[in-house]
């Protein structure tokens, strides 16, 4: 007997755009630009390696893993080395996630009440606002000063006005790179009715931290993140918080989100700490050193950084991004994105000869322009 021929009622697309989301097909896609064979500057990693003797100890590690066993839902070894590299106060509890971006996941999840809102600023990491929706949530962004520092009175405005479930500030900011200022964001956290969380995800590039003053307020809460610290691809970010926040957000954790390998292979880096903290050291003299040329440089204009990557301004972001990728390296267009991101690019801080070839391909590409 022939099976029966299955003759659809409509068309596929009909059938999508009946069944998912308005907004959501609305969506554009998270896109990351074709980077194999280029200097890759686009996406705030550590360009250095591992030791050799330590991958080959990750490779024993690896082989030794268990992999017909779940992970450890609680992931009790890993949360013991992050607690004692981050140094993480006792009274406060740790939740992991496959990334930070999974953390905001979560936060978003568990705080969108119908109507709810989240609140941050502009411009600041474009995974806030795309959750936020996402999960339900209206947007809030206040603008930055023109010096990208916080507008602490904007700020209180808007949280009286919106009274937001969530505000996000990252610390130091991406994609301007700076620091917002401590007592500011004190100021915002006292009259923040619901959660503020302070992102620290470049925390080993400006060695300020909120951590140990998780204490002195109930609505304030960390998110760290082992990415930008050369762990990228593991995916392994964490939420630290008051146990009373932890639990709830725990709940909606997936129970193996972190897998068998990122738990053992994290597990060890984090006891060679040291090969972080040297790397991390590399990375923020690279960033003086790359700082400085570029201010030298006519025609760019360099905004102070604290994090692993540089904000610059240029006179045209669009012409000197193609010319820097025709000649094979990477770096973030920005201009497009918010009006005060015009003509700006986004270059993370890569080797000493990874910048140098992006500082003689900028020079080039300058003098070109100058003359055209
Ligand atoms: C890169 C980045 C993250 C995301 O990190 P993952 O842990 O890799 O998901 C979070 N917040 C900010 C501000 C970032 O720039």
């Amino acid at each position: 007997m022939k099976p029966a021929v299955f003759t659809p009622q409509e068309p596929i697309e009909r059938w999508v755009a009946r069944v998912v989301r308005d907004d959501i097909r609305r969506l554009q896609p998270y896109s990351v630009a074709e980077s194999s064979g280029m200097i890759k500057l686009d996406a705030m990693e550590n360009p250095h390696e591992l030791p050799p003797a330590l991958r080959a100890q990750l490779g024993e590690i690896a082989s030794a893993a268990p992999l017909n066993r779940y992970p450890d839902p609680a992931a009790v070894a890993l949360k013991a080395a992050l607690r004692a590299y981050m140094q993480v106060p006792d009274a406060m509890e740790i939740v992991l996630g496959n990334g930070s971006d999974e953390i905001i996941q979560l936060l978003a999840l568990g705080c969108a009440r119908p109507g709810g809102t989240m609140l941050g600023v502009e411009p600041s990491f474009s995974m806030y606002p795309l959750i936020a929706r996402v999960c339900g949530l209206q947007f809030v962004g206040v603008p930055l000063c023109a010096d990208f520092s916080l507008d602490a009175d904007a700020m209180v405005a808007a949280i009286e006005r919106h009274r937001p479930a969530l505000v996000f500030l990252a610390y130091p900011n991406n994609p301007t790179g700076n620091l917002f200022d401590a007592a500011a964001i004190e100021h915002i956290v006292r009259a923040a009715p619901g959660l503020v969380v302070i992102d620290e995800a470049y925390h080993p590039f400006a060695q300020v931290s909120f951590m140990a003053r998780l204490q002195e307020f109930p609505n304030l809460v960390l998110m760290r993140t082992l990415s930008k610290l050369g762990l990228a691809g593991l995916r392994l970010g964490l939420l630290i918080a008051n146990p009373a926040w932890t639990v709830q957000f725990d709940k909606l954790r997936l129970p193996y989100n972190v897998n068998v390998l990122s738990q053992a292979v994290a597990t060890r880096v984090l006891q060679s700490a040291h090969v972080l903290a040297a790397q991390a050291a590399a990375i923020r003299a690279e960033r003086s050193r790359l700082a400085a040329r570029l201010q030298g440089m006519a025609g760019v204009q360099v905004y102070p950084s604290q994090a692993n990557f540089l904000l610059l301004r240029v006179a045209a972001a669009a012409a000197t991004y193609d010319s820097l990728k025709a000649s094979g390296i990477l770096v973030r267009n920005l201009a497009g994105g918010h009006p005060a991101l015009a003509d700006c690019l986004r270059v993370t801080v890569g080797t000493t000869a990874e910048n140098d070839a992006f500082l003689a391909s900028l020079a080039a590409s300058l003098r070109l322009s100058s003359h055209a």
